[in-house]
This record gives C-alpha cells, structure tokens and sequence, in this order.
C-alpha cells in the first residue's frame, strides 16, 4: 500500500532550464520547505508567500547556472527575521555567499530588522557554519561554529533528515538525499496484551521513542509504564510498527563514471519509495563531450537507476545545445534502460 503522501519534490523548470527543485516535507500541522539550487528565473512560478516560507537553501555547487536566481529569494527573506536563514554548499560557500550578500547598499538597513544569516559548508568530515548579520551590512562574521560530521548526514529535525554525498565535477558537486522520519504507530494487539489502561504515558511513550529513532535520545532509557520498566528500544520493538519515511534525492553536475555509480548505488539503495532526479547533461553518443565536462549522458543516469530501481525517475540538466527531436531520443535511449524514465517538468511532483 502507498503510503500518503508527507514529502514531495517539485521540479522549477523543464529539462534544459536552469536548474532548482523545491521539497516540501509535510507531517499535518507542520510542514518544512527547502530548495535545492536556484538558477536564473527558477523561482518566478513561486507567489511571494512561498519563496517566504522556504527554510533551508542548499546549492550543489555554484556554477552561474546554480546561483544565477538566488537574488529572488534574498530580495524577499533579506530582513527575515520570522524564520532562521539558512544557506547550505560545498566547501568555499561563504566566500561565494557573502560576497553576494555584500554586493548591495544596506544603509536603509542599519536599524529596523537585524536579521542573521547562516552559511553552512558542508566538508567530508565536519559542518563549517558561518553567522553574518543585516545591521552589520553582512561584512563581518559574527560567529564561526564547526561540529563534526557523521557520516552522510548534514543536519535532522525531529520530521526530517538531510544527506549529501560529494560528487566529481572538476569541483565538488553535493547530491542531496532529504527523507522523511519513519512514522510509529501503536500496535493494538501488543498494547492489550501489556494490560495498562491508556492514559498520557501513550502520547509521551510515543514521542519518547520517536526522539530515540531519531537519535536525540538514548534507546537504552528506561521508561516506566504502570508496573513495567523497560529500555526504550525495547518498547519500541514490543509495542510499535515502524512505517518507514520516503526519500527524494537530488544529483547533478557530475561524472557519472563507474566507480561514482558504484558509489552512488550503495549511498540510495534501499530507500524507501525513492523519488531520484538525475541530471544528464549529453546524449548517450556525446559521451566524449561529458567526460571533458564533468558531466553525464543518459546511459549513464539510466544505469545507475537500473542499480537503485527508484519508484520515479527523472531526468533534468540536458545540454542545450539538443533540439526538441533530439530530447525525446536522448528519453528514449534512457527508458531503453530504465523504463520508468521521464523529464522532469515544473508540474512533475513526486
Ligand atoms: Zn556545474
Ligand atoms: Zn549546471
């Protein structure tokens, strides 16, 4: 049964555009939006609301054609003081992001609003972050916090987690996987078999385990229902079914060689209901041209969805320099492979 649906990834463009995707992770009340990239004119579909609601930014890398649109979304959130800003990349972000902050005259701005922005470099083994302020016209860093990195992961709420994996592209590109936490649901049977009335432990046993899933608190607490003390994990196994979130990932600009599709495979299998968006810059015969570049073909991308077999597969960042005929045969030598294979269009949401 397909789970309902709490996250989503929309695509900001068509095939050849600039490149951008926005993710809105939904758990009822509560939602989180981040975009990823933000090329030249990607964000003109989005109402002023919308851009202002965005959380996070998290750019791959910053060629022009990743960063060309970032000012829509600063002209809106600049004095934002509603929300945190927050500005993830590859290492080298807050020399590229702050000069853009700096390339203004802020002397409107010395009083009112002070709002402070976050840049977040993303390095192999630890967060970088960087804090600069409004009032200060962004020229100095307030504040400078590293912690060390564990593994893939980048950062993760109580509703979601953010992941990056470095990619070759004569830089570092960052792919991005963002997933959704896996959900607990009592299992009647087991709570009848315990024999404890129902009562405030359920809500607070609840958001107890969920805090120990999502590594926040140890497993090996004990917690006390009624009469009975046992370890969190263990309630977790007794009492609860785990449903677990899905995940949408996000890879582009980078050699799609054989030892990064290896790579690759074991970062995104086993997901579960793996939305994947795959750049793929050349035709499978231009295969030439996505060596020199760093870039990828669509036998490339379409062999590393054969390996992670994703629920939706879609392709975005082809070359411009293909014509519409072209495109659909660049499609179709992917599907070849990978059958399920699509562009990936502004209204494709997953
Ligand atoms: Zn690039
Ligand atoms: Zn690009």
């Amino acid at each position: 049964m397909i789970p309902e649906v709490s996250i989503e990834i929309k695509y900001l463009g068509g095939p050849v555009s600039d490149a951008a995707a926005l993710v809105d992770v939904d758990w009822g009340q509560w939602q989180a939006r981040l975009l990823l990239d933000c090329g030249d004119g990607r964000l003109r579909s989005l109402s002023k609301s919308e851009i202002q609601s965005i959380d996070h930014v998290l750019f791959s890398h910053f060629h022009m054609d990743h960063i060309a649109g970032f000012d829509a979304f600063f002209r809106k959130n600049y004095s934002r003081e509603s929300k945190e800003n927050h500005l993830w990349g590859p290492p080298g972000a807050d020399q590229i992001l702050s000069a853009r902050f700096q390339g203004y005259l802020w002397n409107l701005c010395e009083t009112g609003p002070n709002s402070s922005w976050w840049v977040h470099e993303i390095h192999e083994n630890r967060i970088l972050s960087f804090r600069r302020e409004l009032h200060d016209a962004f020229q100095t860093v307030q504040e400078i916090f590293s912690r060390p990195r564990e593994g893939s992961l980048v950062f993760r709420t109580e509703h979601y987690s953010v992941e990056a994996i470095d990619l070759p592209h004569h830089t570092t590109s960052l792919g991005y996987v963002i997933t959704e936490s896996d959900r607990l649901n009592f299992r009647q049977d087991a709570l009848q078999e315990l024999d404890v009335r129902p009562g405030p432990w359920t809500s607070k046993l609840k958001q107890t385990v969920t805090e120990a899933v999502s590594g926040r608190r140890d497993p090996n607490e004990l917690f006390e229902i009624g009469e009975h003390s046992e370890a969190i994990g263990e309630w977790k196994d007794r009492l609860f079914e785990v449903n677990r979130g899905r995940s949408v990932a996000y890879m582009t600009d980078f050699r799609l060689d054989i030892p990064t599709r290896e790579r690759l495979t074991d970062f995104l299998k086993d997901r579960h209901y793996l939305t994947l968006l795959c750049e793929s810059q050349y035709a499978e015969e231009d295969l030439d041209l996505a060596k020199n570049t760093a870039h990828s073909t669509c036998q490339e991308a379409a062999l590393l969805a054969a390996a992670v077999q994703p629920e939706r597969f879609l392709l975005f960042h082809i070359s411009d320099r293909y014509r519409p005929i072209d495109r659909d045969r660049i499609l179709r030598q992917a599907q070849t492979i990978y059958p399920m294979t699509q562009f990936a269009w502004e209204n494709s949401v997953s």
